[in-house]
């Protein structure tokens, strides 16, 4: 039984003072108690750590290679992604293990004690399989066996190159399975989590409307009857235009009217959405998975984020490209999002809850259920899921209650992280990863031989 003793924690009942946290040796919270006597150190801000609902790990290497115009005066989304193709023809198993420990390694830095990985790329370049199926989802796991960050693994479902059935392109080919060879992958990467922690879950993730057939796509939740269910939704206006051609709705739309949309469903994205498809989604119960800076890096558009919120929708937050990592900076984009287009402040505040307070909320109960991952406060029973903020830093010295959580979201940044614990592994202490120096290395000596091959 390990303890933490905090000066200010966020209890489900709100703030409170001198708190104790014991941690079982299961990785649970096993008591809380307020108003007692300092033990041990002492840590300044306790709060339950979020999960980063949206990743893919890879792409992190390419975080600053695309922000040039180059020769083409259109560069858009869809240049990024010829791009992003390219780079993946050179990446080996042994670099994708390394990239995604590195981002894994900067998302418990930045406050998230779990992550999602969206995981797509699982062929040998050419599109044949490895010998293993699930050579690739086996890294991930041996990514977060180093890191100790909780995994939800996605494996991703991408058969199509577009929605008439094409075939896939060269840059999707590592990709590719049809339903039955994903069925066997699916089965073959639940046993590559075999040897993670009991926190550790799999779900699934039919990777868009364009990649998946419609009939496949309608009995999904049949299809995998457990676990959450992830799928990129309505990010991209020319996804609008080419779902409406070919199934003569709008992506969210036909989502809503074929797919059994509940709660086990997370949507990333979810940005080009009519009023009234907003406000439907949202009574749905799914989980907007949104991912602010990575849609701003991509010129995406802005989530209707005030209406979604109004209507009682679930958000959840991810890092997706991981262009940046950075929890803080991903709750003040999307906030700043709205005020940039509604020319107001405190946008997604209530009468009783700051921006901060109330963001910080739903992206923690958002997480938990989009990753059917048993956390997102400090009480007793579920995962110790916790991150501490240094109460001397400056941004947050006088400060209390709510106001702590603005400060740290629009004034500070993730510096003020000391420590975060992932279902009671203590990964980040005083402000760096465990195992920052081996991590980062091996990231390095990845950066160089990738350099080398483009
Ligand atoms: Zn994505």
């Amino acid at each position: 039984m390990n303890t933490i003793w905090a000066r200010h924690a966020l209890l489900p009942q709100g703030w409170a003072r001198d708190v104790s946290v014991q941690i079982g040796k299961d990785g649970r919270i096993a008591a809380v108690r307020a108003g007692v006597a300092q033990v041990g150190l002492g840590y300044g801000i306790l709060l339950p750590a979020p999960v980063n609902v949206h990743s893919h790990g890879f792409q992190r290497a390419m975080a600053g290679l695309t922000e040039g115009r180059g020769s083409n005066p259109g560069d858009s989304f869809w240049t990024w992604r010829q791009l992003m193709f390219r780079f993946l023809d050179h990446l080996t198993p042994e670099h994708i293990e390394t990239i995604t420990a590195l981002a894994q390694m900067e998302m418990l830095e930045s406050g998230y004690a779990a992550s999602a990985e969206f995981h797509y790329l699982h062929h040998q370049p050419g599109g044949i399989p490895y010998d293993n199926i699930a050579e690739t989802s086996d890294r991930i796991a041996a990514a977060a066996d180093q890191t100790g960050i909780g995994l939800c693994l996605l494996p991703v479902h991408y058969q199509f190159g577009g929605c008439d059935g094409r075939g896939l392109g060269a840059g999707q080919i590592r990709f590719g399975n049809d339903f039955e060879r994903f069925q066997v992958l699916h089965d073959a990467a639940a046993k590559a989590l075999r040897h993670l922690p009991p926190d550790t879950n799999l779900g699934v993730a039919p990777h868009s409307l364009r990649a998946v057939g419609a009939g496949d796509l309608a009995g999904y939740g049949d299809l995998f009857p457990d676990g959450p269910i992830h799928m990129h939704l309505a990010e991209q206006i020319a996804e609008v235009d080419e779902v409406r051609h070919h199934r003569g709705a709008r992506p969210v739309e036909w989502a809503l009217a074929n797919m059994g949309l509940d709660a086990r469903w997370c949507l990333i994205h979810c940005t080009q959405m009519m009023p009234s498809e907003t406000v439907a989604l949202a009574r749905s119960g799914a989980n907007a998975g949104l991912c602010p800076i990575t849609e701003s890096n991509l010129g995406d558009g802005i989530f209707d984020g005030v209406r979604w919120m109004q209507q009682g929708g679930r958000i959840a937050i991810g890092s997706d490209s991981n262009i940046r990592i950075s929890l803080s900076e991903e709750l003040r984009t999307l906030e700043y999002s709205q005020r940039l287009r509604d020319h107001s402040r405190a946008a997604l505040a209530t009468g009783h809850h700051s921006t901060g307070r109330r963001l910080f909320d739903a992206v923690l109960g958002g997480g938990a259920l989009a990753t059917g991952r048993d956390t997102g406060a400090i009480r007793t029973g579920v995962w110790a899921d916790l991150l501490c903020l240094d109460d001397g830093a400056l941004p947050l010295v006088g400060r209390t209650g709510d106001v702590l959580l603005d400060s740290w979201i629009f004034a500070g940044d993730d510096g003020l992280i000391s420590d975060v614990w992932s279902a009671g592994r203590h990964m980040v202490q005083n402000g760096c990863h465990i195992h920052r120096t081996a991590i980062m290395h091996a990231y390095r000596r990845t950066l160089l031989d990738l350099q080398a091959t483009i």
